[in-house]
């Protein structure tokens, strides 16, 4: 496996920084929980779908894409992570959000990553939840490509083998870094969405053989379709690589029992775990995913399943501009009211 084969624009700052939760691991009193820092990628505030779009974009300029389009829930980090780095190429970005939470707060409609989206220059459109947006994404694409532009689309949150080498790209990353600081890392967790970012981390797990156990906790879809999407993408990236039969059906792992209502939906945990990490932590994590991956790791510890004496890494997804979409969730009390 050779990454470097593949086109990429360096753009993300790398390597994201790995520092231990000290004040957060005392007060959970169990194992020693670290934080991998793919909140600080750099571009428009940081977050996951950075590193994906490092293999992206590159494939969307090297074909001379005069405009790229992609699709995301309403707050959708992916698309305002897409339109920052189409600006620094000087392509033109076009997004689909769907409106998968009905919401009508004027915040969650226009404010955060939909700020974020329209100061970087990208247009938008809505569609109703529920749609099949990829199909919509294409549509859009072939309407424009009729009318002669050169489009490059993306799918929802990135994930296709392309994007998943920046996950890739992040396990060994991550691995090193262990390896030159002497930490054996027992666990490895993180939200799981649109399933790029957990294939991509066991691809690359799985073929440096880490045994790293890697944990997604789901943020929409139930267990068994989460963890089937994972395996057909890291699959799929391992044939890219040329280490095809290197994932087994047991290597993906998702906990979606920390999801609530729905995709998008907080629940009091999310918003415990949010609190938790901002005020011991100084670390924003987001209502939709980081948040729910928090609140999964949390409750694990509490209900000790990863135990004292062992190491955890949480792997930060980003988010945070979400939280201008989410004010409402936390007008008032800090943690010690909000706790039961
Ligand atoms: C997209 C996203 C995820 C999920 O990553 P996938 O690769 O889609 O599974 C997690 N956290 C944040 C903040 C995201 O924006």
């Amino acid at each position: 496996m050779h990454l470097a084969r593949f086109p990429r624009l360096f753009l993300a700052h790398l390597p994201t920084p790995l520092e231990p939760m000290e004040r957060l691991s005392r007060e959970l009193g169990g194992p020693e929980i670290w934080i991998k820092r793919d909140d600080c990628t750099g571009l428009s505030t940081g977050g996951n779908k950075t590193r994906k779009l490092e293999f992206l974009m590159a494939e969307a300029e090297k074909m001379g894409a005069d405009i790229v389009m992609t699709q995301g829930a309403t707050q959708s980090n992916h698309a305002r992570q897409t339109a920052a780095f189409a600006s620094k190429l000087g392509i033109k970005c076009h997004i689909l959000l769907e409106d998968r939470t009905g919401s009508n707060d004027p915040n969650y409609n226009y404010n955060g990553n939909v700020l974020l989206d329209h100061l970087h220059g990208a247009t938008t459109e809505i569609r109703a939840g529920g749609l099949d947006m990829n199909a919509e994404l294409e549509a859009v694409a072939d309407t424009a490509r009729n009318g002669g532009a050169k489009v490059y689309t993306i799918p929802g949150g990135g994930s296709n083998p392309t994007g998943a080498l920046g996950y890739v790209n992040c396990a060994l990353e991550l691995v090193g870094q262990a390896n030159d600081r002497g930490l054996v890392i027992d666990h490895l967790v993180t939200a799981t969405g649109s399933a790029g970012t957990q294939a991509g981390l066991i691809v690359g797990l799985k073929a440096l053989n880490a045994n790293i156990p890697l944990l997604g906790f789901g943020v929409r879809a139930p267990k068994d379709k989460q963890e089937d999407s994972v395996f057909k993408l890291a699959r799929a990236t391992a044939d890219k690589l040329g280490i095809s039969g290197i994932v087994d059906r047991a290597d993906v792992a998702a906990d979606c029992n920390y999801v609530g209502q729905g995709y998008g939906i907080a629940r009091s945990d999310t918003i415990e775990a949010i609190r938790m990490f901002a005020e011991l932590e100084g670390v924003l994590l987001d209502p939709v995913y980081s948040g729910k991956g928090a609140a999964g790791l949390i409750d694990y510890v509490r209900k000790g399943r990863f135990k004292k004496g062992e190491r955890v890494v949480f792997l930060h997804t980003g988010g945070a501009a979400a939280l201008f979409g989410y004010d409402r969730l936390f007008s008032g009390s800090p943690m010690a009211e909000a706790a039961e």
